[in-house]
């Protein structure tokens, strides 16, 4: 790893706002589109909205943000240490949620994948649970 930081608060709403920015400010350094950009800082928006509402949910706790950079490679892993996830490949379908609040649609992981290059995701019940996602800086600058 050649750089990187760790940030850690705990999971209160308005932190969300605040790990987003922190990520896009680390990621900002690299030669990175504006579009880029916007893509890490939505997939760390529901990674840490994951960690707050799923995680730990109905209770307090810290998340912990590491933003890594390798060459070019943006490297973001958000963890809880809350509730853990039982099924990470039913999880993460498509439009399944675990919660019964309306507000949820089931897509961040699906945001996430779509958003990054790579997402994976470690979780144990009651442990808690780890999300790595990458992202190359520059990609649509190698494309033209
Ligand atoms: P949306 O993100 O669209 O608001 P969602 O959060 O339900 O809805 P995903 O982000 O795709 O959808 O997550 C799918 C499900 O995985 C969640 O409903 C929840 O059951 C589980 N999950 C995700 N992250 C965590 C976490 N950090 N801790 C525990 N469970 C989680
Ligand atoms: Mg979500």
């Amino acid at each position: 790893m050649d750089n990187y930081i760790k940030i850690e608060f705990p999971s209160l709403s308005c932190n969300e706002a605040f790990a987003r920015a922190a990520a896009g400010a680390f990621a900002a350094r690299l030669d990175i589109t504006v579009e880029e950009l916007a893509d890490i800082k939505t997939a760390v928006s529901e990674a840490v909205t994951n960690a707050i509402v799923h995680g730990y949910a109905g209770s307090c706790g810290m998340i912990e943000m590491r933003c890594g950079v390798v060459g070019r490679t943006i490297e973001i892993t958000v963890s809880d240490f809350g509730r853990g996830i039982e099924d990470i490949a039913l999880a993460m379908q498509p439009l399944y949620s675990g919660s019964d609040d309306e507000e949820r649609s089931g897509m961040g992981f699906t945001v996430m994948q779509s958003f990054m290059d790579s997402l994976s995701v470690e979780s144990e019940l009651g442990v808690g649970t780890t999300v790595t996602m990458t992202k190359r800086a520059g990609a649509d600058f190698d494309e033209k």
